[in-house]
């Protein structure tokens, strides 16, 4: 058999016979509805579904058996009766005519075939499988799924769209705690502003053409500040950019997301937040700890530690007070502050406090102590950053649930 020649056809105001009346018809009335066609179903009893299709004003009903002459101004045919004799009279009828016909019941003499369809936005995916079309699904349905995901490149080269910014939170380092949504509008982007801290792996599956921009943002290495942040997502997107803002964890969770959000609405530029999975909760989960726990922990509360500015320090005496677990977030040059403040304030030096370094990454470090031991212990594991500082009693629980360092 030769290879079948492919084509997308615009049946927009086009007349399409459908000959039969079951559910494999009323499929096919679907499809060309969704193609805008004018559609004539020739069969003299209708399945529900298909009669509730012609209800529609661009379906047409001849309630009987197929005649001669039914195709008459048709520009394409399926044929769906289940009987192969009314079939094969159509397919010969359609021939004769120049008409294209689909036979349902006979691949091997059906002139023409409709592949397995998924569209996802403005990409049509058809698929034709060695005349198995659970195969073709089964290559569709994978394909469609890696489109939506983002898997596949929908990066678009003619743009008729405007430019946008998308704030996206991509988890806290393993590239599969990025969400759906997010890894779809970074296969989609022009330009990648990223975070030191931003999930890294998911760079090395950007189109060649994607320009990745570093904002650095390090402990130490300050690469750009965030006006220039600001200023430069603005700029791409009134360029006509699709533009990505890759953050590590949450946007909004210590990300300084909200500032960008605000800058682009200042601007009049369109701007989407993806929430992503924060450091907060995640790290201290994948090495064990789960931030709250039925008799333990019936809250928790997330603090920075990195003070800009004099006066800006924690309220020890606030957080000293609290029950339930104190996650601490850009701790680590300041863990001594952070023990000291919640000593004077009356922790418990026994309390437990665990450090979780590089949380998800495969170099994820859990390094366990107390309020009495933690700084001698950190300082001679040396501990850096980033690292997630756990302070409570749920700590406990983590030689139960994990294995502590290392991921599965
Ligand atoms: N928006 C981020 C937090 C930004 S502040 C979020 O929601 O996760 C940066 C701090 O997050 C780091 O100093 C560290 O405390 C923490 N952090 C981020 N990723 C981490 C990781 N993989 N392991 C441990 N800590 C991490």
């Amino acid at each position: 058999m030769s290879p079948r020649y492919p084509l997308m056809l615009d049946l927009s105001g086009r007349r399409a016979v459908v000959v039969g009346g079951g559910p494999v018809a009323a499929r096919r009335v679907r499809g060309l509805l969704d193609a805008d066609a004018e559609v004539v179903v020739v069969a003299p009893e209708l399945c529900e579904d298909l009669a509730v299709m012609t209800g529609d004003a661009q379906v047409a009903w001849i309630p009987r058996e197929y005649a001669s002459g039914d195709l008459a101004g048709a520009w394409v045919v399926q044929t769906a009766t289940g009987d192969v004799s009314t079939d094969a009279q159509v397919a010969a009828d359609a021939d004769a005519a120049g008409i294209w016909c689909v036979r349902a019941s006979d691949a091997t003499h059906s002139p023409a075939w409709t592949p397995a369809t998924a569209r996802v936005d403005d990409v049509t995916v058809a698929v034709s499988a060695g005349r198995d079309p659970r195969r073709a699904r089964a290559i569709k349905d994978r394909i469609a799924t890696q489109l939506e995901t983002g898997e596949l490149p929908v990066r678009r080269y003619r743009r008729p769209r405007n430019g946008h910014v998308a704030l996206v939170g991509g988890g806290p380092g393993d590239p599969g705690l990025i969400t759906a949504r997010g890894r779809r509008l970074l296969a989609d982007a022009d330009v990648v502003v990223v975070d030191r801290l931003a999930p890294r792996a998911l760079l090395a599956e950007l189109d060649p053409g994607v320009e990745v921009v570093e904002a650095g943002k390090g402990p130490q290495a300050h690469t750009m500040t965030q006006m220039e942040i600001n200023d430069l997502l603005v700029e791409r997107a009134r360029a006509g950019q699709q533009v990505v803002r890759l953050k590590g964890g949450d946007p909004f969770v210590f990300g300084r997301g909200g500032e960008e959000a605000l800058a682009c609405a200042e601007a009049g530029v369109p701007c989407e937040v993806v929430p992503g999975v924060t450091s907060a909760v995640a790290v201290p989960e994948v090495a064990g700890i789960p931030v709250t726990h039925r008799g333990v922990a019936r809250q928790f509360t997330v603090v920075s530690a990195h003070t800009s500015r004099r006066g800006e320090e924690p309220d020890w005496e606030g957080l000293a007070g609290l029950e339930g677990t104190l996650v601490f977030l850009m701790g680590v040059s300041q863990l001594g502050e952070i023990v000291d403040g919640l000593l004077s304030h009356g922790r418990s030096p026994d309390t437990p406090v665990a450090l979780v370094e590089r949380g998800t990454l495969p170099e994820q470090r859990l390094t366990p102590g107390t309020l009495a031991t933690i700084v001698d212990i950190a300082a001679a594991q040396d501990v850096r950053s980033p690292a997630v500082i756990v302070v409570g009693e749920v700590i406990t629980l983590a030689s139960q649930l994990a294995s502590g360092d290392g991921r599965r």
